[in-house]
């Protein structure tokens, strides 16, 4: 991670701050009635994109992650076949957002 500049978190540790540990994580996979509230949760997560990357980057088929609903991530990959790893485009986009 380039020094100065807010870049994604390496590994698995992200994990730890997510807001959503503990005993609203269930919210997560639940069905749609009540996806917006798990919605509401991954917005004041500070490791959102962190864990969008990963359900983008391991074809998570379940729930909502990092803010995005399954049908979501599934109409983004569609739109963006040539993305090799969403961890590096979401970081890039990050530094870039500055
Ligand atoms: S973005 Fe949402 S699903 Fe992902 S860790 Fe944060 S609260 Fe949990």
């Amino acid at each position: 991670m380039e020094e100065g500049k807010p870049g994604m978190e390496s590994g698995e540790h992200w994990r730890e701050r997510a807001a959503c540990s503990g005993s609203e994580a269930d919210e997560l996979f639940a069905e749609a009635t009540q996806q917006n509230k798990a919605k509401a949760i991954c917005a004041t997560c500070p490791v959102q994109t962190e864990c969008l990357a990963e359900a983008l980057d391991t074809g998570v088929r379940f729930g909502v992650w990092g803010g995005m609903t399954e049908r979501e991530r599934r109409a983004l990959l569609r739109r963006s076949p040539h993305v090799a790893s969403w961890r590096r485009a979401l970081d890039a986009a990050r530094r870039r957002a500055g």
